[in-house]
């Protein structure tokens, strides 16, 4: 593939976006010089069994893991009502991190002067007094001009100058997202580690060899994994994506890589030419914790006592907290944070008749060893779910409680069945070792109690009303099935010559 900027004037990609076929604004991207990106996303992060989950902009993945970081600015390049929801999602997150926006217009986008006002804001930004780094997202329309960041300086004032396409037509999920920048820094920390001495770890450099964690966690299992690695001789070491520039250096500095995450393609990629052991899973639960543990010690060439030590020394305080927390239930389970099969696998260990795990992430061969545990225990483990997988999964097992999406807990509840959002309810929770075993009970156990309560409530809206009829009338409005049956038939047709695309 061709990454030479072309000098005639680019495709018109102005005003496309989430709405555009896909097809059109990859070849777009590719005509304009993007083609080699695309193709290294197509391998990181494979699409099927269908193309895109329903999720939100996967530039929110990229944006956090830059908000979380010390010292670090972002530069977002795309339409102005992506950048708005983008910038919202910081403030949401109260994260008082710089967030800046170069605009366009039809005539910047065409005339490659967009990359020239993106060079200047860079150059206004980059005051070594602030910042260690500038990060630099070209969004959908960008991506598919070919606007090209990688010609940008690699550092100026000793601030350092990452750039970075972040389409939705190229990365499948906003996790995904986060890989794409914790990935581009690594191979930038990786190549400075290469060129001489770098920064050591603010609280000093480990005297035991460090076990570098792939995926953000609850702050308190890095700790609890700190504990369970000691008696085995090795200490816990940063969690990438991480918070300050100098963790890289110590995440590249490893003796192995916990890919806790499993869709960490890219920096899998670097940590693996750094030299790292990769293993996949968690400590979570009672053989979770024990394979871990074994695959960890056997990377690290640790010896067989050390690594029975080890175990003896916390397998049977797993054993006590998951039997001191039963769940019971049947329970369906659906994210797309990238711990939905170790949630499983701790659910299942904890009592509960877990059915059906469904994942926007890709299947890789860092999770293999819990989907085949799951497949082992009878559970449907479906990769790149889909929201009709996920609802098509509560229709036909019927769990007494949904862990889910957003759309998926409101399927649930309007059915009277108990849900509980993954991302807020579930994965902030501890879920490594004896912290994790006994964390998820009470949440679960709670709501699936809860099912008197959704009967009763179904009861108290007996009658109001569903879908055209909902609420209370004094005239009930009255359905137009053959608007939406002519509708249909429009989109349709629409759909025969042009590809759809979702944010
Ligand atoms: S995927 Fe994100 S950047 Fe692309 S058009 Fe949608 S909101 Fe904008």
């Amino acid at each position: 593939m061709n990454e030479t900027p072309s000098l005639s004037a680019p495709p018109a990609t102005d005003g496309v976006g989430c709405h555009s076929g896909k097809e059109a604004l990859r070849a777009a991207a590719a005509a304009a010089g993007a083609g080699e990106t695309l193709a290294r996303y197509a391998a990181d992060y494979p699409i099927g069994p269908h193309d895109q989950p329903q999720s939100m902009c996967p530039a929110f993945g990229s944006l956090r893991v830059g908000l979380r970081m010390r010292r670090t600015a972002t530069i977002l390049s795309g339409s102005a009502c992506c950048v708005y929801g983008l910038t919202f999602t910081s403030h949401f997150y109260g994260a008082r991190r710089t967030v800046g926006y170069v605009p366009f217009n039809s005539e910047s986008l065409v005339t490659g002067k967009l990359f020239e006002d993106i060079r200047e804001a860079v150059h206004q930004l980059a005051q070594p007094d602030l910042y260690d780094t500038i990060v630099i997202t070209n969004l959908c329309v960008p991506s598919a001009s070919g606007v090209p960041l990688r010609l940008l300086p690699k550092e100026i004032n000793g601030v350092r100058i990452i750039g970075i396409d972040v389409p939705g037509f190229g990365v499948p999920t906003h996790a995904e997202a986060k890989d794409v920048l914790a990935g581009a820094m690594l191979s930038y920390a990786r190549q400075e580690a290469e060129a001489g001495p770098v920064a050591a770890p603010r609280a000093g450099k480990s005297q035991l060899p460090t076990v570098t964690m792939l995926g953000e966690m609850f702050p308190v299992d890095p700790i609890t994994i700190g504990r369970m690695l000691a008696p085995l001789g090795l200490a816990a070491g940063p969690t990438v994506p991480t918070r300050e520039w100098r963790e890289l250096y110590s995440a590249l500095d490893c003796a192995v890589t916990a890919a806790i995450h499993p869709f960490y393609t890219a920096s899998i990629r670097e940590l693996t030419a750094a030299g790292r052991p990769i293993i996949g899973s968690g400590p979570v639960g009672l053989s979770g914790t024990e394979t871990w543990l074994e695959a960890i010690g056997q990377a690290c060439g640790i010896s067989r006592d050390r690594i029975d030590a080890g175990k003896n020394a916390i397998l049977p305080a797993i054993k006590g907290a998951l039997a001191g927390s039963p769940i019971r239930g049947r329970i369906t389970l659906s994210g797309y944070e990238g711990s939905e099969l170790l949630v499983a696998r701790l659910l299942i260990e904890s009592g509960a008749d877990v059915r059906y795990v469904g994942t926007a992430c890709p299947r890789t061969p860092w999770s293999e060893t819990d989907r085949e545990w799951l497949a082992a225990h009878g559970v449907k483990v479906v990769y790149r779910a889909s929201l009709e997988s996920d609802l098509a999964a509560l229709q036909e097992f019927k769990p007494d409680l949904a862990i889910g999406t957003t759309p998926v807990v409101q399927a649930a509840k309007q059915a009277a069945t108990p849900a509980l959002y993954f991302t807020n309810l579930i994965s902030a929770r501890p879920l490594m070792g004896p912290a994790g075993a006994g964390s998820l009970a009470q949440v679960v156990n709670t709501a699936i109690a809860g099912q008197q309560r959704f009967e009763e409530m179904r009861a108290f809206f007996n009658g109001v009303g569903v879908g055209h009829a909902a609420g209370v009338w004094e005239e009930v409005p009255r359905d137009r099935p053959e608007f939406r049956a002519q509708q249909l038939v429009q989109i349709q047709k629409k759909q025969r010559s042009e590809e759809p695309i979702g944010c």
